[in-house]
């Protein structure tokens, strides 16, 4: 499958803000987008105001970029949020959100969705006991995800936990540190999933 091998920091100095693609670097004066607030590229210091096309795009980039998927898949998942009931914007994030590698990074297993997926591809979890390796499986409410026992001991996962214990799980995840595993209690409501973004604009965008 095709995928992103360039510069990720570059990626969020393209969309102006912090998208955690790292890992513990982004949470450091390290961070590419504390040192240089500005968009990459010769002309970095001097792009000028976008236009309404330019912002819709820039939006779409963004979201697309933050969970790691490519565009064809993006655009299957908000053909799927339109025939769902509800605001089609919060429909594609929740979509997004109960994807098997956010889920696993959001219960701390990982420290950011790049790292989760790889993990979910060598076959590190289990969902309601069945092992899954595919990153785009969506999970449902009420289902167990857990770690493998081999995955128990990675020093990755137990220093990805911890950081994530020290900041909070959100509420609708229940993650038990000790047995390492965590359920999928209910839906994000929409500002459950802290993204600064507009996701009208990529509404906007696919309604052209
Ligand atoms: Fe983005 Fe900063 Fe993390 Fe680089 S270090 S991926 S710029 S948040």
């Amino acid at each position: 499958m095709a995928r992103y091998t360039g510069s990720l920091c570059r990626l969020c100095r393209r969309e102006s803000m912090k998208m955690f693609l790292k890992g513990t670097r982004c949470y450091t004066e390290k961070c590419a987008f504390e040192r240089r607030k500005y968009p990459p590229g010769q002309h970095g210091h001097n792009r000028g105001k976008l236009s309404d096309y330019g912002l819709q795009l820039r939006e779409k980039q963004k979201v697309k970029r933050i969970y790691g998927v490519m565009e064809r898949q993006f655009k299957n998942y908000f053909e799927k949020a339109t025939k769902m009931k509800g605001v089609t914007g919060e429909n594609l994030l929740k979509l997004l959100e109960r994807r098997l590698d956010n889920v696993v990074y959001r219960m701390g297993f990982a420290i950011n969705r790049r790292q989760a997926r790889q993990l979910v591809r060598h076959g590190f979890f289990l969902v309601n006991g069945k092992k899954v390796n595919i990153p785009s499986y969506l999970v449902r409410t009420g289902d167990i995800v857990e770690i493998v026992q081999k995955g128990k001991e990675l020093e990755i996962v137990k220093e990805s936990l911890a950081m994530a214990e020290q900041r909070g799980f959100p509420a609708w995840l229940e993650v038990n540190t000790e047995e390492m595993k965590g359920k999928l209690l209910r839906l994000p409501e929409r500002q459950e999933i802290q993204l600064p973004v507009q996701e009208q604009l990529i509404v906007e965008f696919y309604s052209k």
